[in-house]
């Protein structure tokens, strides 16, 4: 059996503030003891880069802070960072051979945030390259491999960050969703995971795959620890045009949701209105997941809530419409990869346009080549119309849908994924039937609207394989803390959250 980190010995990241408060541990020694579990475990391959004395020089820092009692929220607690987000003195690649080596001279606002609270960033978190993906397989640095069954998937893109929490190796990652990154590689690692409302955190320092849907979130053991980090990462940002001000933040929602919560004792949901929609439970869920989101709602329905059917009848019609746009956005984002600019430059050519051709045919992996393809032919004189503009009426429409549902329930439930982990390979000969696996995630990401996904049982892997379920909650504009207070509340009431995968 592997080492547990030290942070695993603490009740979430409350109980590990509190014992840095009172010098039960010091953030040197957590930040030792995770740098140890992440070398131990190396063959799940969640992390891509550790720079050790960069991390000891900010947990020195960290335990400063806390012997000048100046503490905050975050202050030594361990995190690591997708790889998406550029970071001062550790290497960012985006899982891509394209910016392998690259060190950026600057923070991403993200790392800038989580670093002013005070967290200890223990290195960078394998991915999908460029974000592009839903297994992680499609890293150009191998597989993450899923902490609950090493024959699974951990999921994508942020499969370095899941397995990472769920593993034991750090208390909460960042990671980014642009279709579901966060919210799927949390349902199949078992982890909790909040996408909040498109602009909230800032992209500054985010490497962009599609710029209108890209958005960072937290994952953690629970929604009480995703509370911090989310407040830590959100807020406005100059440097991101998309970043909104002006909405009550992240804490003030939970806080009055929780109190509301509290005050209605014995059934803390009670009134709480949960949208079902008929389409998350079609054809083509598998039984094992309906069964373990079912039994959730009726988890649900003990704490007071009441369910209400909805319809959110373009759901199907997500798949084409996030497959034109994502992949349209990313290769206008990708194009500034050319050899000169940045990343990877062939070793020979003959002349300027056989330099770019190389470099990128070299550089970026299959997955990443497809989209470039797909997204330049729906861009393309005569196909603009058909496809992208299309496509951009469909988002319209289904963020229409969404409010239309909004108008007689208050959050949406359902599952994240139609079934649990696949085996890492299963999908190999057939790249787009990763792009069905995101069927209920898609819809909200195009809407732009946030979501969250907490652990809520378990289904069967091939063989004997015990593997993680997510419940997908979705709320309305700018309701993540209303999200992690109705998480919180149900985590309370049940177990799912804190079951660990045996070999970890
Ligand atoms: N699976 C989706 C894709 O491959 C979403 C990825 C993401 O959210 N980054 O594009």
């Amino acid at each position: 059996m592997p080492t547990p980190a030290l942070h695993t010995r603490f009740d979430g990241i409350a109980g590990l503030r509190a014992a840095l408060d009172a010098r039960e541990v010091s953030a040197v020694e957590l930040a030792q003891s995770a740098l140890d579990a992440i070398a131990e475990r190396a063959e799940l391959n969640a992390f891509l880069h550790v720079a050790p004395e960069l991390t000891l020089a900010q947990a020195r820092e960290a335990d400063a802070r806390i012997a000048a009692g100046q503490a905050g929220p975050l202050t030594g607690v361990p995190i690591a960072h997708k790889d998406v987000f550029v970071t001062r003195g550790w290497r960012t690649t985006a899982g891509s051979k394209m910016l392998a080596g690259y060190v950026s001279p600057f923070d991403a606002t993200v790392v800038e945030r989580l670093q002013a609270a005070g967290a200890v960033s223990l290195g960078k978190l394998n991915c999908d390259e460029f974000a592009m993906g839903s297994g992680n397989e499609n890293s150009a640095f191998g597989p993450v491999l899923n902490p609950w069954d090493h024959r699974a998937v951990p999921g994508g893109s942020s499969g370095g960050s899941a397995a990472a929490v769920a593993a034991g190796l750090v208390p909460a990652a960042t990671g980014t969703d642009t279709g579901g990154s966060v919210r799927q590689p949390a349902a199949l690692c078992g982890v909790s995971g909040i996408k909040p409302t498109y602009g909230s955190v800032s992209r500054f320092g985010m490497v962009a795959f599609g710029s209108s849907l890209d958005q960072a979130g937290p994952l953690a053991a629970s929604a009480q620890d995703l509370l911090p980090v989310l407040e830590a990462m959100a807020g406005f940002d100059e440097r991101d045009a998309t970043s909104h001000q002006g909405h009550a933040g992240v804490r003030e929602t939970y806080e009055a949701a929780w109190a509301g919560q509290q005050a209605a004792g014995a059934r803390p949901l009670a009134g709480l209105r949960i949208g079902v929609p008929a389409e998350y439970f079609g054809a083509g869920l598998a039984e094992d997941v309906a069964r373990a989101v079912e039994a959730a709602l009726a988890e649900f329905e003990k704490l007071g809530a009441v369910r209400v059917p909805i319809s959110l009848p373009r759901t199907d019609l997500a798949i084409p419409a996030y497959y034109v746009i994502a992949p349209a956005e990313a290769s206008s984002n990708l194009s500034r990869y050319d050899g000169v600019r940045y990343g990877h430059r062939a070793a020979s050519y003959r002349d300027l346009a056989e330099m770019t051709s190389r470099s990128r045919a070299e550089g970026f992996g299959p997955e990443v080549q497809r989209r470039i393809l797909v997204g330049t032919y729906v861009l393309s004189h005569g196909y603009y119309d058909a496809y992208y503009l299309q496509a951009q009426r469909l988002r319209r429409m289904i963020a229409d849908d969404f409010q239309r549902a909004f108008g007689q329930c208050d959050v949406i439930m359902g599952p994240v994924t139609p079934t649990v982990a696949k085996d890492l390979g299963e999908n190999r000969d057939d790249p787009t039937a990763d792009w069905l696996a995101d069927i209920y995630t898609l819809g909200v990401s195009l809407a732009g609207l946030p979501a969250m996904s907490v652990p809520c049982g378990f289904g069967q892997g091939p063989v004997n394989g015990r593997r993680p379920v997510g419940l997908q909650i979705v709320g309305n504009y700018f309701q993540e803390g209303r999200l992690l207070a109705i998480a919180q509340c149900y985590q309370q009431a049940t177990d799912w959250h804190q079951q660990k995968p045996e070999a970890r």
